[in-house]
């Protein structure tokens, strides 16, 4: 299987690749999976944006949303890209989380300002405008997908070591992944976008304190959805994903 053009982007390929099966432990670049809130990485945002931080209440907002979050294990399951795997009891994974907005149009009203600003599409999702979009191996299977470009640590010092996969696949399980070229050029873009979107917050103090306050008042109606008993038997169950195993970490070939 070879790789073909990207019907979107000029330059881009899809990457055809061959799905690794029976992975052991999950590495960098791959696509795991986890159980997190799509609200955690925008605390994250509000928290290193200085318009925010200046502002003591609305930092005190969003510290107690995140130890909310993070207390409850509020969020649903979901993929993520590993950026860097837990070292046991030392230090957090960092991620990118992953999600679907409920696939609805991310221009839709119901959908938080702030994401529009940091989401970016997986291929075959366009994207809007002219967002950069970023490419998984093997292709992402539907054009619904959204990343979070903003790498966050995950609540706890255990290694990731769950791949995602879908509830339709056979076993074993394909591990999507993205490329180390791709990875890079996420982590430049992610940067680039914080630092526009912190100027922009310095340049327009009020449009830092708008998005803040829009977030606060429609974050509360995207918290998931009490899951159904299928989805937790096809996911898997919660000892699965939280369980503080230790996996061995090695880099695999590729
Ligand atoms: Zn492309």
């Amino acid at each position: 299987m070879s790789n073909s053009k990207c019907s979107i982007c000029a330059t881009g390929i899809v990457p055809a690749g061959l799905a690794r099966s029976a992975p052991m432990s999950c590495a960098t670049g791959d696509i795991c999976y986890l159980r997190e809130s799509l609200a955690t990485p925008v605390e994250y945002i509000l928290q290193a944006t200085e318009v925010i931080r200046q502002d003591p209440v609305a930092l005190q907002r969003s510290k107690a949303a995140l130890r909310d979050l993070r207390s409850r294990s509020i969020g649903k399951y979901r993929p993520c890209l590993l950026v860097r795997n837990a070292i046991p009891g030392a230090r957090p994974a960092t991620v990118f989380l992953m999600g679907t907005l409920r696939r609805e149009p991310i221009e839709s009203p119901s959908i938080p300002k702030v994401y529009r600003e940091f989401c970016r599409a997986i291929y075959p999702n366009s994207g809007f405008l002219d967002s950069a979009h970023f490419h998984t191996t093997p292709p992402w299977p539907h054009s619904s997908q959204w990343l979070v470009s903003y790498p966050i640590p995950l609540g706890d010092n255990n290694l990731v070591t769950v791949h995602w996969r879908f509830k339709d696949e056979s076993t074993p399980a394909q591990v999507y992944a993205m490329d180390k070229a791709s990875l890079e050029a996420l982590t430049v873009h992610s940067r680039k976008t914080f630092k526009e979107w912190q100027a922009r917050c310095n340049k327009e103090p009020e449009f830092a304190r708008a998005v803040e306050t829009e977030w606060r008042a429609r974050s509360a109606a995207l918290r998931p959805r009490r899951r159904s008993i299928s989805d937790k038997y096809l996911h898997g169950s919660e000892l699965l994903c939280f369980s503080p195993t230790i996996a061995t970490y090695h880099s695999r070939a590729k």
